[in-house]
């Protein structure tokens, strides 16, 4: 799953590319990847062909003015009063081709982080909605779990949308201090530390892969409980979350499972992971085996020579 470094990644990206755009068409191959209005989506739903025609009368005509991101949510500023917010969630892709990118790939892109996945001509059969431009580039949204989601949200609307009121710091604001920091964690002293990491209350954006990567780094291991971690530890946590989110940005994400950036090429985060996906690997520090623990359905992966 994408966390804070991938879809910053993304929104640096597409901002770019897409900065002036103006869609002259969308394609809807999957109606229950969009929406419209501010209402949080149930997992089962599907967008009507009433809504999808909408949708596509919206946005066609509209340039992109700018992308941001909150969270882990892009946000598609439109030259009309409306924004598109999109969730990537497990395996949501966005690919921009122009004609310069489609001479050099032949058209034809991995969509999954592993060498022997098939290179793919878009729209591919995981591609669920098409934005086209007037000189025939196009952005591409691909999602095979398909929880991912495109909402058209009226910037008058913009302040009813529920994620944006539940959503923590941001852990690269200034405003991120070491005692917001410390006083959301502590107000889950039952849980575990890797649990609380990445909860997006506390503070959001990191998920398993920069958990994992941060507490290497702080010498904590993920299941410790909070309410018995020292001032000193907490500390050391909060220091490592934006150098580690940071170099992330700058290498363009990790690529595992299905992120790839907006031309299909992959991040390089990857092998710079001390712990995150390496279980039964030695330890660039130390030598000893990675081990893994299940947390609450996750998998925390550390050194048990590094981290106490
Ligand atoms: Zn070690």
């Amino acid at each position: 799953m994408p966390e804070l470094p991938e879809v910053e990644t993304v929104a640096r990206e597409l901002g770019r590319k897409l900065k002036g755009r103006k869609i002259v068409s969308v394609e809807v191959r999957a109606p229950k990847i969009i929406s419209i209005g501010p209402a949080t989506l149930p997992p089962v739903r599907a967008a009507s062909p009433a809504a999808v025609a909408r949708f596509k009368k919206i946005a066609v005509g509209q340039k992109f003015v700018s992308v941001r991101r909150r969270a882990k949510l892009l946000i598609f500023d439109l030259s009309g009063p409306w924004t598109m917010l999109v969730h990537l969630k497990m395996t949501g892709q966005f690919i921009f081709e122009d004609v310069r990118l489609r001479k050099m790939t032949g058209g034809k892109y991995r969509l999954l982080n592993k060498a022997a996945a098939p290179k793919l001509q878009l729209p591919a059969r995981h591609t669920h909605v098409v934005f086209r431009f007037s000189d025939k580039s196009a952005l591409y949204f691909n999602d095979v779990r398909k929880f991912g989601y495109l909402k058209l949200v009226h910037d008058n609307e913009l302040g009813q949308v529920r994620e944006f009121s539940e959503y923590g710091p941001e852990p690269l604001d200034k405003k991120f201090t070491l005692q917001v920091f410390v006083d959301r964690v502590s107000a889950r002293p039952k849980a575990k530390i890797k649990q609380v990491l990445m909860d997006n209350k506390v503070v959001v954006g990191i998920g398993n892969i920069y958990s994992d990567e941060i507490l290497f780094h702080a010498g904590v291991r993920p299941a410790r409980e909070v309410a018995k971690l020292s001032a000193q530890e907490l500390a050391k946590i909060y220091r490592h979350i934006r150098p580690i989110l940071q170099k992330a940005i700058q290498a363009k994400g990790s690529s595992v499972g299905d992120f790839v950036r907006t031309d299909g090429s992959w991040g390089r985060m990857g092998k710079f992971h001390y712990v995150y996906g390496r279980k039964g690997q030695k330890c660039k520090k130390c030598g000893s085996i990675i081990q893994a623990i299940k947390l609450g359905g996750r998998t925390g992966s550390f050194c048990p020579q590094c981290q106490a």
